[in-house]
C-alpha cells in the first residue's frame, strides 16, 4: 500500500494531513509512505522530520501521488483551472482519498468518474465509536481554544481581574454563544484565562454542560426548545418567534459584554444570525466579538468574513476564516489522527490494506464514491 500525502494548495490551508507521528504508524501497519516536499512547514514539520520517520519525500504533487492507493487531504484536492496543479488529474483510479471534502453532487460525480474511491471526514456519523474519528470535533475545539486567543490579544484589558499596587482591574465578562464543541472549549479557555463567563445555547443538554464548566447559562426556554435536539445531538432550526424571544435576552445581556464569542450553527443551513447591529451599537467601545461561524455565513450582522474590523463605535470583529489553520501545528496533529484511526479500525491486517465493509454505519456515513459510481445517499443521483 502506497499512501501519499499531498502539500495543501487551497487559499489560508497551513494543515497537513499526516505527521511524523501517523507516518510510522502507517509504516508499521506495512504501507510505504510519500509526503511531497515542503507539505509539513506551515504546520511547523520539516521534510527531514518526515524523512526520519521513514516517509519518502517527492518532489512534487506528480511524484508524490505516483501509485498511490491512499490520499490524505486536508481539504479537496484541486480541480482543472482551480491553481497551479491539476491535483485531481494525477491521483490514480481505484485510490481511496480521504479529507475534508465538502463536496457537491458535481464533484462527487467527478469522483465517481475518475474512479477515486472518496471518503469525506465532515460525514462521519456522531456516534461515540466514531468519537476518536471525528475531524469536525478535534478541529472544532482547538477552533474554540484559539477564538479566546484571539479575544485576548484584540482586548485592550486583559480576562483576569487584577489587583496591583496601582490599584484593581475588573475581569472581563466574557458571553459565549453556542455551547458545542468549540464553545464548551471556549467557555472553559476564558475560565481558565479568569473571565467572567457566561453562555447561551438552544439545545437543553447543553444548559447541565455550560454549568458544569463553571458559566453562568443565560437563555430563553420554551416549549419549543424541549426539542430543539435533532437525534444526531445538531441544533434544530427553530421558529421566528422562538428567535425573536431569545434575541431580547441576548440584547440585554449582551451590552454588558467585553467579550463576546460565537459558534452556533445549524447542520445543512446557514449559521443564525444572533448578534444584531443594534445589539453591536450596545456595547462598550474596546469590546471584542470573535464569530468562528464566519465561514458558514457568520453569527454576527455585521461579521466580514475572513476580517478583523472595528466599528464606528469602537467595536472589534473578528471573522476570520479557517480556524483551526491559525493553530496549525495542533490542528494538523488532530487531523492526522482521527484519517490513523479511521483507517486503522477499517484495516485488514492480512491483505495489509483499508477493507470498507459497506453496511457499516461509519463507512455509509463517509464514502462518497465506490466503484465508479456516487454511493451517497445525500449526493447520489435520484432514481428515475
Ligand atoms: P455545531 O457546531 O453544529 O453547533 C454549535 C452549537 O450551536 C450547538 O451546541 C448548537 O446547539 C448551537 N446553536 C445552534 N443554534 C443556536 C442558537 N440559535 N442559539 C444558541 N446556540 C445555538 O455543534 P457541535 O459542536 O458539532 O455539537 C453538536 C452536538 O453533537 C453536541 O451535542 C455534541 O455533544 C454532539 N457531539 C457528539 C459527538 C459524538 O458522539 N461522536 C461528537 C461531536 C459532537
Amino acid at each position: 500500500m502506497r499512501l501519499a500525502v499531498l502539500k495543501e494548495r487551497r487559499p489560508a490551508e497551513t494543515r497537513v494531513a499526516a505527521t511524523p507521528e501517523t507516518v510510522k504508524k502507517f509504516i508499521a501497519l506495512g504501507c510505504t509512505v510519500a509526503i511531497e516536499a515542503g507539505a509539513g512547514l506551515p504546520s511547523g514539520i520539516p521534510d527531514a522530520e518526515y524523512a526520519a520517520a521513514g516517509a519518502e519525500v517527492a518532489p512534487d504533487a506528480a511524484a508524490t501521488l505516483n501509485g498511490a492507493n491512499i490520499v490524505l487531504k486536508i481539504r479537496a484536492p484541486l480541480g482543472t483551472g482551480e491553481g497551479p496543479v491539476d491535483e485531481l488529474s494525477l491521483i490514480p483510479r481505484g485510490a481511496l482519498m480521504l479529507g475534508q471534502l465538502q463536496a457537491s453532487p458535481e464533484m462527487a460525480q467527478t469522483y465517481a468518474q475518475l474512479g477515486i474511491e472518496a471518503g469525506a471526514m465532515e460525514l462521519l456519523p456522531r456516534i461515540t465509536r466514531a468519537q476518536s474519528m471525528d475531524i469536525l470535533s478535534s478541529q472544532a475545539n482547538l477552533t474554540g481554544y484559539r477564538a479566546v486567543i484571539e479575544a485576548a490579544a484584540a482586548f485592550d484589558r486583559g480576562f483576569p481581574m487584577l489587583m496591583t499596587a496601582a490599584g484593581t482591574i475588573s475581569a472581563a465578562n466574557v458571553f459565549v454563544m453556542g455551547a458545542g464543541v468549540a464553545g464548551l472549549q471556549a467557555i472553559a479557555t476564558a475560565r481558565r484565562l479568569g473571565g467572567r463567563v457566561s453562555a447561551t445555547d438552544v439545545r437543553p443538554a447543553a444548559k447541565e454542560e455550560i454549568k458544569s464548566l463553571g458559566a453562568a447559562y443565560v437563555g430563553y426556554e420554551s416549549e419549543e426548545s424541549k426539542q430543539a435536539q435533532t437525534a444526531g445531538g445538531y441544533a434544530k432550526q427553530l421558529s421566528a418567534e422562538f428567535y425573536a424571544e431569545q434575541a431580547k435576552v441576548v440584547a440585554a445581556h449582551i451590552a454588558k459584554q467585553d467579550i463576546v464569542i460565537t459558534t452556533a450553527l445549524v447542520q445543512g443551513r446557514k449559521a443564525p444570525t444572533l448578534v444584531t447591529a443594534e445589539m453591536v451599537a450596545s456595547m462598550k467601545p474596546g469590546s471584542v466579538i470573535v464569530d468562528i461561524a464566519s465561514d458558514a455565513g457568520g453569527n454576527v450582522a455585521l461579521t466580514q468574513p475572513g476580517q478583523f474590523i472595528t466599528t464606528d463605535n469602537g467595536v472589534k470583529i473578528i471573522g476570520f476564516n479557517n480556524w483551526p489553520g491559525r493553530i496549525a501545528g495542533a490542528s494538523s496533529a488532530l487531523f492526522a489522527r482521527n484519517l490513523l484511526t479511521f483507517l486503522t479500525t477499517f484495516w485488514d491486517k492480512e491483505a495489509k490494506a483499508p477493507k470498507l465493509p459497506p453496511e457499516d454505519e461509519i463507512v455509509k456515513g463517509v464514502l462518497l464514491t465506490h466503484n465508479g459510481t456516487v454511493v451517497h445517499p445525500s449526493l447520489a443521483p435520484a432514481k428515475a
